[in-house]
């Protein structure tokens, strides 16, 4: 049987979302925009699925704005609301250990004359609110820090800098993708104006995600065409992606469960970490407390991390690097460089992130093949000759 230890890639589709679902790929396939019975019995499982993501995170059911995925959300806020403010200001405030969807976003930008500030972080990947205030000018429209780090699992402190935005009235985006099957979001505790989801990192389908935009916040949309989503994101929605997405992070999100899970998961994950970390040459990344449940990040000494992804994927282990690879190289991963991790050590980066159904037999069976496996490479590497090419990573910018 093989281990995943993948889950902040991807999650596989659970059962009880695949049964939300189907009713809306079979019976009720009708267009929600259509006045006859059909259409409106679509547009029904739409509105209570938008009713329900909206009541998960403290919002109102015409602030959820439903999106094809994490990327699309996190596009949507930052060009969305740049475009919008840009007659008041043309500045953007964000972190160098921002997701690509975020980061390339905020680039593109950058080539349509918009100033883009890169907050660094500490050694454990930590943004400071007191640098994203001192960052802030009046002409800053959009302040975008994601709640948790998908490589390294560290949770940011959007609380405090949602008060700092608020203060100073700049709208705050919060990127909520991997933090969603974790942590209980409240939009107002957190005093963002836009938040984004995915729902296949919480055990629902691809191609599926919401983006909660406050009401009042100024914001064009990406797509032209209908007038779907209250003019926000044109084009027929995804009804069964969306209720896939309700019934998903409703399930992830029922207390006392999460928390139980939480709980059993942080303890299988400090065993994993604990083993790993046991091999001489291995460091954890990512902060000692403040990070994702489910997270265990090491960078390791003397090794390729798609190496060592390619051999945990022979011994029926999947877990992924923390690098992107790109035209057969490694290249190290932007987040743990910010962090001031060596260029050298970041390419020997793991990331193994759990989830619901892993064991505690499953980290103890991944312990043994880590070590062994980070043996092996380190005898070939000491060997040139007998060194295999290169394996391409498991997850680039997941
Ligand atoms: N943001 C973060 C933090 C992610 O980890 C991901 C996952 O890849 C995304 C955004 C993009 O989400 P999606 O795959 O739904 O486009």
């Amino acid at each position: 049987m093989t281990i995943y230890l993948d889950h902040a890639s991807t999650t596989a589709l659970a059962r009880e979302v695949f049964e939300a679902m189907l009713p809306y790929l079979s019976e009720h396939w009708g267009n929600p925009s259509s006045i006859h019975r059909s259409g409106r019995r679509a547009r029904q499982g739409l509105d209570e699925a938008r009713e329900a993501v909206a009541m998960l995170i403290g919002a109102k059911p015409r602030e959820i704005v439903f999106t094809s995925g994490g990327t699309e959300s996190d596009n949507l806020a930052i060009s969305g609301v740049a475009w919008a403010a840009s007659a008041r200001g043309r500045h953007i405030i964000t972190s160098a250990v921002e997701h690509k969807a975020v980061l390339q976003e905020c680039a593109l930008l950058e080539r349509h004359g918009f100033a883009i500030t890169y907050l660094g972080v500490d050694e454990h990947g930590l943004v400071d609110p007191e640098a994203v205030a001192a960052a802030i000018t009046d002409r800053t429209v959009l302040v975008s820090i994601m709640a948790a780090n998908n490589e390294v699992g560290t949770i940011q402190p959007v609380a405090e800098i949602g008060s700092v935005c608020r203060e100073r009235r700049v709208s705050f985006h919060v990127d909520a993708v991997q933090a969603a099957p974790f942590l209980p979001i409240d939009v107002n505790d957190w005093q963002v104006d836009l938040l984004s989801l995915s729902a296949h990192k919480l055990y629902g389908p691809k191609g599926s995600g919401a983006l909660f935009v406050r009401q009042g916040t100024p914001m064009v949309p990406l797509l032209q065409g209908g007038s779907q989503e209250r003019q926000r994101r044109a084009g027929t929605e995804n009804v069964a992606g969306a209720v896939g997405l309700a019934a998903a992070f409703a399930v992830t999100a029922e207390e006392p469960n999460r928390a139980g899970e939480n709980d059993r998961l942080t303890t299988l994950r400090n065993v994993l970490l604990g083993g790993v970390t046991a091999i001489p040459g291995v460091r954890r990344t990512g902060h000692p407390r403040l990070r994702l449940p489910n997270s265990a990040s090491v960078v390791i000494d003397g090794i390729e991390g798609g190496d060592l992804v390619a051999a945990l994927d022979l011994e029926e282990i999947e877990a992924s690097t923390g690098s992107a690879c790109t035209t057969g190289s490694m290249e190290p991963s932007h987040v743990l460089l910010a962090m001031g991790i060596e260029p050298e050590r970041a390419r020997g980066s793991l990331r193994l992130t759990l989830g619901r159904e892993n064991t505690p037999a499953d980290v103890e069976t991944t312990i043994e093949a880590v070590t062994r496996c980070v043996a092996r490479l380190r005898a070939a590497a000491a060997a040139p000759e007998a060194k295999e090419a290169p394996a391409m990573s498991g997850a680039p910018s997941v």
